[in-house]
């Protein structure tokens, strides 16, 4: 065996004895929240299409026809040829959501995250970062060279006490945190956090992955905290916006600089016609329909109050079970049962902490949030 090769087959060696292998299954959407794989029609609660807008005709009809009229791909970045109107039309609809000037589209939300910090920061400034934001924050902020410190999750005291010990020596300050925790589900008190950073001038990032189109009527966590200065307000359109890319809405100028500056936007190919087209069909529906957009929370909060656990904040639901092998085997427990629910291990969640992680979503019906809830309540209690 060639070196790389061992390498390669020792590493694997490694995970697989510590449960922590991680495997791709060949998954079909199957309408709705159902799923086909290995051979079996299961119910999901492990997608984050929230609105299964991703299957909503008139999105996938808008798709089409941009595919149909201009192409699949885009030709080149954004920059050089890449630019279609239909780029700019959705970001003059992503600003008029969220109440900015401007807006940036990414080819991805792990892409916009590590274009816009390395925009904002480097290696005079400071960052600071919830230890449990999302995984693409951490990568932006290794691509800064930026000194970096991790405050407690949620915690703007504690994030108050490191900019009182660190931003006066730091040229800029960027604290950056999920709006929704993507593996708790719980929201970040931006009032608080936009407070600490007002008191010792800093910019807030939040990354709205999971809130965008499902929270605060649709336009995110900052619309639940009118009074939190939100300067990056980035999230995805690959979630509740059924469909796929990253965007940041911010004021004109912040926007103009990512677009000459970002090296995730400059060097990368803008996205295709197509996946601009059925997110703003999806916004068309997400402005029109704000009870689709309260459903899955609707529906996490009938689940977690059936399974014994504190109230839903947004449509995550994380059921902790400690380790690796015990979430492996609740996840295919509930397969048995005709559910999809994937165990969600270390390094991806710290360890000690595996567990199931449930998404609801507007397709569940709430007698199948109800059997979820029973089956799960079982696997706690043995
Ligand atoms: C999913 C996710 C992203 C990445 O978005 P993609 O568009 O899938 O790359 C970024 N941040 C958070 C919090 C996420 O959950």
């Amino acid at each position: 065996m060639d070196t790389l090769t061992a390498f390669a087959a020792d590493k694997l060696a490694a995970l697989d004895a510590q449960h922590l292998r991680r495997r791709l299954v060949a998954t079909a959407r199957a309408g709705g929240p159902w799923l086909e794989r290995r051979g079996r029609r299961l119910l999901s609660f492990s997608c984050n299409d929230y609105l299964n807008l991703s299957q909503h005709p008139d999105v996938k009809r808008a798709a089409a026809d941009a595919a149909l009229t201009h192409g699949t791909g885009a030709g080149a970045s954004r920059l050089v040829t890449g630019d279609h109107p239909l780029l700019e039309a959705l970001e003059r609809r992503l600003a008029k959501l969220k109440g900015t000037e401007a807006a940036c589209v990414f080819g991805s939300g792990y892409l916009a995250n590590a274009g816009i910090i390395p925009t904002f920061a480097g290696s005079a400034d400071a960052l600071f970062i919830d230890e449990l934001a999302h995984a693409c924050i951490w990568a932006g902020a290794r691509l800064s060279g930026a000194r970096t410190f991790a405050f407690r999750h949620n915690d703007a005291a504690h994030l108050a006490a490191l900019l009182a010990e660190h931003r006066a020596s730091a040229r800029h300050a960027l604290v950056a945190t999920d709006g929704v925790f993507s593996m708790d589900g719980d929201i970040a008190p931006l009032d608080r956090l936009s407070a600490a950073c007002a008191a010792h001038d800093a910019w807030l990032l939040a990354d709205d992955a999971h809130a965008v189109g499902v929270l605060g009527g649709g336009r995110g966590t900052a619309a639940l905290f009118p009074a939190a200065r939100v300067d990056l307000q980035m999230g995805t359109l690959s979630k509740a916006l059924g469909g796929y890319g990253g965007y940041l809405c911010a004021t004109g100028p912040v926007v103009d600089l990512i677009k000459t500056r970002a090296r995730t936007l400059v060097y990368s190919t803008g996205l295709p016609p197509s996946a601009a087209a059925s997110a703003i069909a999806a916004l068309d529906i997400v402005e029109a329909d704000p009870a689709l957009c309260a459903t899955p929370l609707a529906r996490a909060r009938q689940f977690a109050e059936l399974a014994g656990l504190p109230p839903a904040q947004s449509p995550i639901v994380a059921v902790v079970l400690g380790s690796a092998e015990r979430a492996l085997a609740a996840s295919a427990a509930l397969e048995e049962e005709g559910f999809a629910v994937v165990a969600i291990r270390p390094p991806t969640v710290p360890q000690g902490t595996a567990r199931l992680r449930l998404a609801f979503s507007a397709a569940h019906a709430e007698a199948d949030v109800a059997r979820l809830a029973a089956c799960v309540m079982r696997l706690r209690a043995a």
